[in-house]
């Protein structure tokens, strides 16, 4: 056997799951590495904690007094738990977090040091933003940005560094980052939402967005991976024939946990559990090798920043369990991909989920308010929220069985149908009482009673009993952009929703009950074309779909053009989450992610075939053709016959590789022609349209000579070795 992949098999056989010692109580190690409430009440005077707790619950500034003051209680917290560094951390749009360490020691005269850590560290940092993506924002003159405290997501220790979420912004206060849109639009959600839940309750100021996440990952042993490679370089494997066995049984899902990923899920979690991670589920996901996490909900900004950190975590932990972890959204052909639900709700200051059917008529009411409003939104703005998940890594999974397909639409269940049906087309005597004369009308919304069962696992939005779950998210992403878009389109539909209503209750002197009314069955009849309960993943949806008029972008950059469309830019300006400088600027950056996606997988791909693959199957074919010559040595007359055979392989082998040389050769002639160009726009174009359909016809011919070639010289580890090593 090819000596590298013969010693890695051995390698990845012969290791031992390392279970973690786990003698602690998980809730008593619950947030010990956060800087919480808790610990503040603790290390902070009533002041300093007072002006946090307001800065959370109001937005209110902090003054540089506070700052100094809350700086000290903090830094006393970390170096008494051993940190010797601090850090802001941030989520930039690479796609990864940040973090620049310094260390809380200055030297003094004297020859002494001191740790100093004050309010100015605390609260703004200025690395140099030259090499994080801006999307042309920052000149290269100009190469400050600035990393802001975000007093919303608690400090916390990792390793031995205090890590302080902040946000990263360029010297002219543009958005370079994840988190500064998301908290924008989770102010205006708040803001629209508070204002249509106080219809209801009077007592509603704040509401507050909830996001739960479902983290799918594969776990391949490092060393087998290390040994690809396209698993090194781009995180996917870009051949490799399907296993003979592959997920056709359906015996891993929700299967008996292997010990090495338990071991590891083990570490991962008490990690999580100090860090204040709520994780609380685990289990086999579909696919050989395939795993799933997922947390307790929590407000949407801490579980987007929870998230970014796990997937960090994730990585480390794996490393010490000699485990990779693959976060590609489609790292096998023929084997399922890795999405990340996204649950989302609403929640007001008096912890009601707005999402939440109610037992009462007057609580239905207040649930059909905000489910028929999200369904508006959906409808209304689905070419948004899908461009809001458009990587190259995800389009392998939308549309292609496995997961929904490329079109947005929102599933309700038969129940809630029924509901909806109900509200716009009433049976004639349930409105009216025997005189006559119109009976309350919210007295007549049915008592919903959720049957849980009803689920449909082919919908990208589905509503899931008390919640919306939009299962279009890819597993590498992060989940502020769908959660950023969610919020604001939701924001904007309750703004609209509001004036209607108002305008009801004004123009025709309608109760507010009957106004609301009004205007949602105005809003259900709208909206109709977004409800779908079928079978998402059949090509009678994409037909139908087409006639609704729903959207079908199958790529990234198709995809994309729908967040820059005027339209939308007028929408993010108006619900200031973004100015057009900055949306513009994600948009190109969002492209050039895609292309350098592409060409880094194509740079692979041509290395692999040519390097790897063409050298194993001409060395196998000059054994074939030794074969044949010693045949014809020994069988004069018979030869034609006996050696038959082989010199058909000999001849399917040469064919195989002179269709993988001509196409890599056509494969980079398009790379170049694209390279030329200088729109960020039609570069992706190209590359998605020209370069990107070559990968399938290499592989398909790789592919081929995998099965031909000597098992002995294969050099590249296969997929079974990849997916059943444990
Ligand atoms: P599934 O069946 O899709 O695996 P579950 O019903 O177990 O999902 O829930 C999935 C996720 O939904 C969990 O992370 C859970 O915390 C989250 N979730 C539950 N309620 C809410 C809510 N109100 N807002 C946001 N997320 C929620
Ligand atoms: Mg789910």
């Amino acid at each position: 056997m090819s000596s590298l992949r013969f010693q890695v098999l051995k390698d990845a056989m012969n290791r031992k799951p390392l279970f973690p010692e786990e003698k602690i109580r998980r809730s008593e190690i619950f947030g010990s590495n956060v800087f919480n409430q808790n610990a503040m009440r603790q290390s902070l005077a009533k002041d300093a904690y007072k002006s946090v707790l307001s800065a959370i619950d109001h937005g209110t500034k902090i003054d540089r007094k506070m700052a100094n003051q809350i700086a000290a209680g903090m830094k006393d917290w970390a170096i008494a738990k051993g940190a010797t560094h601090y850090t802001h951390w941030f989520q930039p749009l690479t796609g990864g977090t940040a973090e620049k360490h310094d260390a809380f020691f200055e030297p003094i005269e004297g020859g002494g040091a001191i740790e100093l850590f004050g309010g100015n560290q605390l609260a703004q940092q200025e690395p140099d933003a030259s090499s994080f993506p801006s999307g042309g924002i920052r000149n290269t003159f100009e190469a400050r940005g600035y990393t802001a405290w975000d007093p919303s997501s608690p400090a916390f220790i990792y390793g031995t560094t205090l890590c302080i979420p902040t946000i990263f912004v360029s010297y002219t206060g543009e958005a370079l980052d994840y988190k500064t849109p998301l908290l924008r639009s989770l102010a205006v959600v708040d803001k629209a939402a508070s204002q249509v839940a106080k219809y209801f309750d009077k007592e509603a100021t704040k509401v507050h967005a909830t996001l739960g996440w479902e983290q799918e990952y594969f776990l391949i042993d490092k060393a087998l991976a290390s040994s690809r490679p396209d698993l090194v370089l781009a995180g996917r494997t870009l051949l490799g024939h399907s296993p003979a066995k592959g997920q056709q049984l359906d015996d891993h899902y929700f299967g008996s946990i292997p010990e090495r990923a338990m071991a590891y899920m083990r570490d991962l979690e008490i990690e999580c559990m100090k860090l204040g991670i709520p994780v609380k589920t685990r289990h086999n996901e579909v696919a050989p090798n395939q795993f799933e996490l997922a947390p307790i909900f929590e407000e949407a900004n801490l579980a987007v920043d929870h998230n970014s950190l796990l997937m960090d975590i994730m990585g480390k932990v794996g490393n010490r369990h000699n485990l990779k972890v693959l976060f590609h959204e489609k790292p096998f052909a023929g084997i399922n991909g890795s999405g990340k639900h996204n649950n989302w709700s609403l929640a007001t200051n008096k912890g009601v989920n707005l999402l939440s059917p109610g037992s009462t008529p007057q609580k239905n009411l207040q649930f059909l308010t905000f489910f028929v409003n999200t369904i508006k939104a959906v409808a209304r703005y689905e070419e948004l929220l899908r461009a809001s998940i458009a990587t190259a890594g995800n389009d392998h999974r939308l549309g292609a069985n496995e997961a929904p397909p490329a079109i947005v639409s929102v599933f309700i269940g038969s129940q809630l149908t029924a509901v909806l049906e109900e509200l716009i087309s009433p049976k004639k005597d349930s409105t009216e009482d025997e005189s006559g004369g119109v009976l309350d009308v919210v007295s007549k919304i049915p008592e919903i009673l959720l049957d849980n069962t009803d689920r449909n696992r082919t919908s990208p939005f589905a509503f899931t009993g008390n919640k919306f779950e939009f299962r279009a998210v890819g597993s590498s992403a992060n989940c502020s952009s769908p959660m950023t878009v969610l919020n604001m389109i939701v924001a904007k539909q309750l703004q609209d929703f509001h004036a209607s209503v108002e305008k009801l209750k004004k123009g025709k002197d309608l109760s507010k009950d009957d106004a609301i009314l009004e205007v949602l069955k105005d809003y259900i009849k709208s909206s109709k074309h977004v409800l779908f309960e079928g079978d998402g993943y059949s090509k009678e949806w994409e037909k139908e779909a087409k006639k609704r008029g729903l959207s079908n972008n199958k790529t990234t950059p198709s995809a994309l053009k729908a967040k820059v469309s005027k339209e939308a830019i007028a929408l993010f300006e108006e619900m200031e989450v973004m100015n057009k400088v900055e949306v513009e600027a994600r948009h190109e950056i969002e492209l050039e992610a895609y292309t350098m996606k592409i060409q880094i997988e194509g740079r692979v791909l041509g290395d692999i075939a040519r390097n790897h693959v063409i050298p194993t199957a001409i060395k196998y074919q000059n054994r074939l053709i030794e074969n044949v010559q010693r045949l014809k040595d020994i069988f004069e007359d018979d030869f034609q016959k006996i050696a038959k055979e082989q010199m058909e392989l000999i001849k399917d082998i040469s064919r195989h590789i002179a269709e993988i040389n001509s196409k890599v050769t056509a494969m980079i002639d398009e790379r170049k022609k694209a390279n030329k160009l200088e729109s960020s726009e039609k570069k992706a174009d190209l590359y998605c349209n020209k370069v990107k359909p070559y990968f399938e016809e290499i592989r398909y011919h790789c592919d081929k000579l995998e099965l031909m070639v000597d098992d002995e010289e294969w050099p590249l580890v296969k997929y079974r070795e990849l997916l059943f090593t444990r």
